[in-house]
């Protein structure tokens, strides 16, 4: 493991005068200056600072810094957040301001959440043992996320009453954003004290950024994410990235060096981008997704892809030519698949999408699955023509068969079964694991 403390920059003043007069330096942690910057920092500032400046695993810690808040003057040196143009608040500050509207319609504010690094039962789809979520809400308002029905959301609601205005979480979800800007600094202490650490179950004790939330989805999130991959990485902690934006690929430089700790993945769950636009109303179009793991994978960084949900319109021959293209462009480590769930209040709200967008064929076939029979029938012959084909094409497969599937469907149960309790992902990854 490499000394975290030596990748930490700090910001102080280091000359005053009127706003634009002021010299701002960044400092190493041996107090050298390593850049100079005129003008008040803004957290976006100094975030984009932080990229320039030192190496690639290297960040400006505002902990660290000496810099004040930008409504009471206060010196930052404990939680904090930042208004939407980036103006650094205190935690006081920030949390007696209310919610602002962005030109898409869509509430933001500061996350007053505690939670840093959270324990995960997704050790069970051998994706991770912990995870990070840099925000609550997600923009993408994918309409079958299953996100707003957990109880990070559902047990939330007077806080999202009180930060967003937001009366349904589950109703209104897309059109609410809360940040953790102080993620990086806080998981910076958090790892620095953490001895214990949990590896049990085909997690290999891997940190998911994110579950909860695209961690790519707008540049405020995006400057969270590094932070947490750099801190992460930088405490020889193994990060599996899973992201719908290509923004992603603008973060290359860090996960190059972070030497096989970081695997990065998204969700491609079908190639037609209208049909995926349909459901997934504010993600990037798949084809925008498979263009940037190509970069990475190009770039020389493990990559996997989530083929997760796919769709009742999708074709043994449709799956083909998908699988065919992840191989030709990505040689992936390992793909996940996962075909779609009807069961949810959101499951309607699905279909209704999908009707709404002109997707008449899609709406057809998904209300189809509210049917039992009808969505065993279709999970089984997906699955198994997925795995039929990776098999061809020399594709590692990792299904995750759901376990009321493998409850009623009849044939090949005791493989299906076997599948949920296979305790391990094809992937090589992570390549170097921790030592501490
Ligand atoms: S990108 Fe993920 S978290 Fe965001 S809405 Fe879609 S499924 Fe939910
Ligand atoms: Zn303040």
């Amino acid at each position: 493991m490499i000394n975290p403390e030596r990748h930490r920059l700090s910001v102080y003043q280091t000359k005053p005068g009127t706003w634009d007069r002021e010299r701002y330096s960044v400092f190493d942690t041996s107090g050298h200056i390593v850049d100079n910057k005129n003008g008040k920092p803004t957290l976006d500032s100094i975030r984009k600072w932080s990229k320039k400046s030192g190496g690639d695993l290297d960040r400006i810690d505002l902990w660290s810094s000496k810099l004040n808040c930008s409504s009471c003057g206060s010196l930052i040196d404990d939680r904090f957040s930042s208004t939407s143009t980036g103006e650094l608040l205190c935690w006081d500050c920030a949390m007696s301001r209310t919610e602002e509207t962005d030109s898409r319609g869509v509430s933001h504010t500061t996350d007053p959440t505690k939670a840093i690094l959270s324990s995960s039962a997704l050790h069970h789809k051998n994706l991770c043992n912990y995870v990070i979520n840099v925000a609550t809400g997600c923009t993408h308002g994918c309409k079958f996320c299953y996100v707003p029905s957990t109880p990070n959301i559902k047990t939330r609601a007077e806080m999202l009453e009180d930060q967003v205005n937001v009366d349904d979480g589950q109703q209104e979800w897309g059109s609410y954003l809360l940040y953790r800007d102080d993620l990086p600094e806080r998981l910076a202490r958090k790892l620095d004290r953490k001895q214990k650490w949990d590896s049990k179950d085909g997690g290999r004790g891997v940190v998911m950024i994110s579950s909860g939330t695209d961690c790519y989805q707008d540049r405020r999130a995006a400057q969270i994410t590094r932070g947490c991959v750099i801190e992460l990485v930088n405490h020889g902690r193994p990060v599996r990235i899973l992201t719908r934006s290509p923004a992603v690929v603008r973060d290359i430089d860090v996960f190059q060096a972070a030497d096989g700790l970081v695997t990065v993945g998204s969700s491609i769950p079908c190639l037609d981008d209208e049909k995926v636009r349909s459901i997934e109303p504010g993600a990037p179009a798949p084809s925008t997704r498979l263009n940037a793991l190509e970069k990475i994978s190009n770039a020389g960084v493990p990559v996997y892809v989530s083929m997760s949900p796919t769709y009742p319109t999708q074709t043994r021959e449709d799956l083909y030519e998908q699988l065919r293209i992840f191989k030709e462009r990505l040689d992936p480590d390992v793909v996940f698949h996962e075909p779609i769930n009807p069961r949810g209040g959101n499951f309607d709200m699905t279909v209704q999408a999908a009707r709404d967008a002109g997707q008449e064929k899609l709406a057809k076939e998904l209300k189809k699955l509210k049917d039992r029979d009808n969505w065993i029938a279709y999970s089984k012959r997906q699955l198994t023509a997925v795995e039929e084909i990776g098999e061809e094409l020399d594709i590692p497969i990792h299904l995750w068969p759901d376990k009321q599937f493998v409850k009623y469907v009849k044939e090949d149960k005791e493989h299906f079964k076997r599948q949920i309790e296979k305790n391990d992902s094809p992937e090589d990854y992570p390549l170097n694991p921790t030592s501490a």
